[in-house]
């Protein structure tokens, strides 16, 4: 039986104590040991995050008309995402709780869109690369979409493939920038051309890159053309609680113009209780993480992004060439945060779970077994100890494999 509400309150002091105590067993994210589920651009970015939660956190954005200021910073960090993806006039975008919420809305758009516009009928169906996220099959369980996987042609996605699952009751085409398995962005330009000949709609997932990619780019990286910038492109998702550094529950979802996101918005008023005009799928939104974002947004700009994104260019490059000196083979060539090697004389997933008796909590991708790391700023700092730990665990497993081959020989 789980334990029922506590008969009467007990002080704040110690319950903020129990609660530390609860957290003894999480893994050690601010000391650099874990590349997934956090980004941690340290402890400054932190604190402005959490002030800035503070100070909106009872504030709702469902109330733009009770809460100006709450509309206003979404407003101000919607213009600050289109300009770096290269929105053109009249692009226009929401704040969303994150990157699944901002994918559901966007392919609610787009079957809207095709409904209503293209006036298709019956079954539908989108049309994804392999390494999609699968926030668009949930997307596609809630909508009764069919979605289509297409295999990859190293480890992106494959257009001609792509091309030739899609049909007159495709409502979208899916590209990642970059996919999660991988870290790579896919082959955009070509898709916005499928997108453009036969009048498609392409979504660009840039859930995880959206605002990693742009600064990279400025730094100098080989980053390709993979937002508005291509014609073909009618919308994006781009997470602001990823590499924009927000506190959690904030993403951006983006359409080339107003005319596409109006698609997207629910507005109801066949009920007792008035009106109710929704963009997102959430009713009540959270001021805190709206004002988060905005805060960070404005704290870091373009100087402080780019410094944070450089020491994840650095970690990543310091990794990749330590991996490969170490018998690993980095899939692809990542050119941003995320990055996954492998060797296939060891079973990854072992070294993974080695690697966890030291403390380091990593992700796996699976096709092939590979470590795979979501680099933050933090990890410049802790890379030669990783690789150091990395070596160890894949000589502890190496050295399994080994035995267990000389027992049956
Ligand atoms: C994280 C991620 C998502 C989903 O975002 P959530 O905020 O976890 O819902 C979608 N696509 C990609 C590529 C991602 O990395």
């Amino acid at each position: 039986m789980p334990d029922p509400l506590p008969p009467r309150g007990t002080d704040w002091a110690t319950l903020k104590a129990r609660m530390a105590d609860y957290a003894t067993g999480d893994v050690r994210w601010r000391e650099g040991k874990t590349a997934v589920y956090v980004f941690n651009a340290g402890p400054e970015v932190e604190q402005v995050q959490k002030e800035a939660y503070a100070l909106f956190q009872s504030e709702n954005g469902l109330g733009p008309a009770a809460f100006p200021s709450l509309k206003r910073m979404e407003a101000e960090v919607v213009g600050f995402g289109l300009s770096l993806l290269h929105g053109p006039e009249g692009a226009a975008g929401v704040i969303t709780s994150g990157g699944t919420d901002s994918i559901t809305m966007a392919l609610k758009a787009a079957r809207d869109f095709a409904r209503k516009e293209k006036g298709v009928e019956g079954p539908l169906n989108i049309v994804l690369p392999r390494s999609a996220h699968p926030a668009f099959d949930k997307a596609c369980a809630v909508m009764e979409i069919e979605v289509r996987r297409v295999g990859l042609r190293d480890y992106l996605a494959d257009p001609e493939a792509m091309a030739a699952a899609a049909d007159a009751a495709t409502v979208m085409i899916v590209g990642s920038a970059p996919n999660f398995p991988y870290g790579l962005i896919d082959p955009i330009e070509a898709l916005s051309e499928l997108a453009v000949a036969r009048d498609l709609w392409l979504h660009v997932d840039a859930c995880v890159g959206g605002y990693i990619a742009p600064f990279v780019r400025m730094n100098g990286g080989d980053v390709p053309t993979f937002d508005f910038a291509l014609p073909g492109v009618r919308s994006m998702s781009a997470d602001l609680h990823k590499y924009g550094y927000c506190a959690k529950g904030a993403s951006t979802v983006f359409f080339r113009s107003e005319a596409l996101m109006k698609f997207m918005i629910f507005d109801f008023k066949d009920w007792p209780g008035g009106r109710m005009v929704t963009p997102t799928l959430a009713g009540t939104r959270p001021g805190g993480a709206i004002s988060a974002a905005w805060a960070v947004m404005n704290f870091l700009g373009v100087e402080g992004y780019r410094a944070k994104h450089a020491l994840v260019t650095e970690a990543r490059e310091k990794i990749a060439a330590g991996a490969e000196a170490l018998g690993f083979r980095v899939l692809g060539r990542p050119q941003l945060g995320l990055l996954a090697f492998s060797r296939d004389d060891i079973d990854c997933v072992a070294v993974w779970g080695k690697l966890r008796e030291r403390g380091w909590f990593s992700g796996v991708t699976t096709e092939p077994k590979s470590l795979h790391l979501m680099l933050s700023p933090v990890h410049a700092q802790v890379a030669d100890q990783y690789l150091a730990d990395l070596a160890w665990a894949a000589e502890a497993v190496g050295g399994v494999a080994a035995k267990a081959e000389a027992r049956y020989s």
